[in-house]
């Protein structure tokens, strides 16, 4: 299933992705369960797309990055890079993908080593693909340092030496270093100051249209996540729950979950009286997760099919992909605007 935008080249295609942790042995012998971090996610990212991913903490959306990123082996499902199955790949034979598919962490402090000069952390990952002079390097990183919003004089300073944006600018420097396709950002700015990211996410908009970068962008905050993303993919214990357009999200968003977690962002306007579904419980653990519809146990629209059932992800409007009974492609929808009363 491709669920990616149709009219642009597909850089990703990720098709059935699972990732299960065994637990330890338990008490007297018990035998250990499962956790099921990533049960059976797909979803396809276009040349020059941002996919946004979201959802609760723990639904498994940083574990789909570090899976896509051969940071982990899948257990299950595969993963194409520009058409190449890369989920069984031996590191060797990841080197040149890794080249076009880089990262950018949530807390730049600890991605980046505290005793190497900037300049040689950005470095780094340009002379393990590229035999360069001195000259030559220092060049190279010169010019990224000035595109990211670096001084040339800084490159001789330690990652402490920086304040937060600036070490999540050397992060995009290192990143670029190697002229990537496609960067996971996971929670990139979820560290840093309001207004700091407003400029870190700007920056990543402004790279992406000048190298027709692709970004697999992870958070949890749903602003910043409307503010970058093409496409947003919604995550709820291991599975993709809706993906659709960040328009169709935002505006008319089909999966009862997506509509909590809209409903869960505040309004800025003290005269605005939001009026939200509050969502019920606590999500359920991944080592065992509710049969049926995962949601069902907070589902304030459950029925007892749910409780039986696994709702597949399916194309209910053009672009819109939504796992849930209740959204059926054959039945006349009634659109569900997302409004704020
Ligand atoms: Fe709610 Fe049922 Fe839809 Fe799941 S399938 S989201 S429980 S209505």
């Amino acid at each position: 299933m491709n669920t990616a935008a149709a009219s642009t080249e597909l850089l990703l295609d990720v098709q059935g992705l699972r990732k299960h942790y065994a637990t330890e042995h338990g008490w007297l012998g018990r035998s250990g369960g499962k956790v099921l971090a990533v049960d059976g996610v797909s979803f396809g990212i276009a040349s020059g797309e941002t996919l946004g991913l979201v959802g609760e903490s723990g639904c498994g959306k940083s574990t789909t990055g570090k899976l896509i990123l051969r940071l982990q082996d899948p257990t299950a499902g595969r993963i194409l890079w520009r058409g190449q199955a890369i989920e069984a790949l031996s590191q060797s034979q990841m080197r040149p993908v890794r080249r076009e598919l880089q990262a950018v962490f949530q807390d730049p402090y600890s991605s980046l080593n505290p005793r190497i000069r900037a300049a040689d952390i950005v470095a780094e990952p340009l002379r393990n693909y590229e035999a360069l002079s001195d000259a030559a390097a220092h060049e190279r990183v010169a010019q990224l340092f000035q595109r990211v919003g670096l001084r040339e004089d800084q490159m001789v300073r330690y990652p402490f030496e920086f304040s937060g944006g600036q070490r999540q600018r050397l992060g995009i420097a290192r990143a670029l270093s190697v002229q990537p396709r496609l960067i996971v950002c996971d929670e990139p700015v979820s560290a840093l100051d309001v207004s700091v990211q407003a400029q870190v996410i700007n920056l990543l908009m402004d790279l992406q249209r000048e190298f027709h970068l692709s970004y697999l962008f992870i958070a949890h905050d749903l602003a910043v996540v409307e503010h970058i993303s093409h496409r947003v993919a919604v995550m709820y214990l291991g599975k993709i729950v809706e993906i659709a357009p960040k328009r169709a999200i935002f505006t008319r968003p089909l999966h009862p979950y997506t509509e909590a977690l809209l409903d869960a962002v505040p309004v800025p306007d003290p005269a605005v009286r939001k009026q939200r579904r509050v969502l019920a419980g606590d999500v359920p653990s991944p080592m065992n997760p509710p049969p049926g519809c995962r949601f069902h146990t907070r589902c304030p629209l459950a029925e007892e099919r749910c409780r039986r059932e696994e709702p597949p992800l399916q194309q209910v409007q053009p672009g819109q992909w939504v796992a849930c009974h209740l959204r059926q492609p054959a039945t006349p929808l009634a659109v569900q605007e997302h409004t704020a009363a």
